[in-house]
C-alpha cells in the first residue's frame, strides 16, 4: 500500500471540547515526520470545533472535514442543522455522508443523494459511507444494499472525482469485529466494478485498531482506512497509521 494515496480519516463522532484539541500536537509534530508523502491525513471533529481545528492545523498537511450536512444549498428555516456551503465556510473541506449512525436516525439513500450534490456544489470533498447490517449480511443481501447505496446515493451524479467511498459493514463499526479478507476483497471488488471506468478511493472503516491493522493493510486494493474509535486517542491513531505505511 506505499506507491499510492492512502487516507487516514478520523471520525472523533459526539467526542471533543475545545481542550481536546491539545492533544492533537502529537498527531502535528508526527504528519511532519512522515516519510511517506503520499498520504492524506483528514479530522473530521463534530461541528463546533471545525473553526477552532482548522486554525489550528492552517500550517500542516491535516485537512478537516465535517461529520454530516443538511441538504439544503441555501440558508433555510432548518433549526438545529448546518449545511456544507457554512461548513465550508469555517474551514471543512471533507464531509462524511451516509454514516450508518445517521442512516439509523432516517436517513435513506434519497435523502443522502441531495446531500452529496448539494455538499459537491458547496465544493466539499465527499467520504461516502456505505455498508450493509448483520442482518443483511446474514440473509446474504451485503451486494444488494451496496448496490442501491451506490446507485441511489449517487443518482445523476456522473464526476465521481471528489468522492471518496468508505466501505462500512455496520456490524463492524465499533464492536472490535471486522470481515474476513476474503469477504472484504469481494466487496470492496463489487463496489468498484459498480463505480464504473473511473472507480472513486474506496475505504474501509469498522473497528480499526492498532491489531487488525496488519492484516487490513495487506489488502492492497483498499486505499486507506475511516476511523473511529481509535482516532480520539492520538497515540493509537499514529499506531495505526505507523503500522501501515512501513
Ligand atoms: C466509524 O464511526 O466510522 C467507525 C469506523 O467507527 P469505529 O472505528 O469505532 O468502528
Amino acid at each position: 500500500m506505499t506507491n499510492k494515496y492512502l487516507y487516514f480519516v478520523a471520525n472523533w463522532k459526539m467526542y471533543g471540547d475545545l481542550k481536546t484539541l491539545n492533544s492533537l500536537d502529537k498527531i502535528i509534530k508526527f504528519s511532519k515526520i512522515i516519510k511517506q508523502k503520499r498520504f492524506k491525513l483528514i479530522y473530521c471533529p463534530p461541528s463546533t470545533l471545525i473553526r477552532p481545528l482548522s486554525k489550528r492545523l492552517k500550517k500542516t498537511k491535516i485537512e478537516v472535514g465535517a461529520q454530516n450536512a443538511h441538504e439544503s444549498e441555501n440558508y433555510g428555516a432548518f433549526t438545529g442543522q448546518i449545511n456544507s456551503k457554512m461548513l465550508k465556510n469555517v474551514g471543512a473541506r471533507y464531509v462524511i455522508l451516509g454514516h450508518s449512525e445517521n442512516r439509523q436516525l432516517g436517513e435513506d439513500n434519497k435523502k443522502i443523494n441531495l446531500k452529496i450534490k448539494s455538499a459537491l456544489k458547496a465544493g466539499l470533498k465527499i467520504i461516502y459511507c456505505i455498508g450493509e447490517t448483520l442482518k443483511e449480511k446474514r440473509n446474504k443481501k451485503t451486494n444488494q444494499v451496496l448496490s442501491s447505496q451506490i446507485k441511489i446515493g449517487l443518482k445523476t451524479i456522473r464526476n465521481k472525482s471528489n468522492i471518496i467511498i468508505a466501505y462500512e459493514p455496520v456490524w463492524s463499526i465499533g464492536t472490535g469485529l471486522i470481515p474476513k479478507t476474503n469477504d472484504l476483497i469481494k466487496s470492496i471488488l463489487f463496489i468498484k466494478n459498480k463505480l464504473g471506468k473511473k472507480p472513486s478511493k474506496i475505504l474501509y472503516g469498522g473497528s480499526v485498531n492498532g491489531d487488525n491493522i496488519k492484516k487490513l493493510k495487506k489488502i492492497n486494493i483498499i486505499d486507506g482506512f475511516l476511523v473511529g474509535g481509535a482516532s480520539q486517542d492520538p497515540k493509537k491513531f499514529i499506531d495505526i497509521i505507523k503500522k501501515t505505511i512501513n
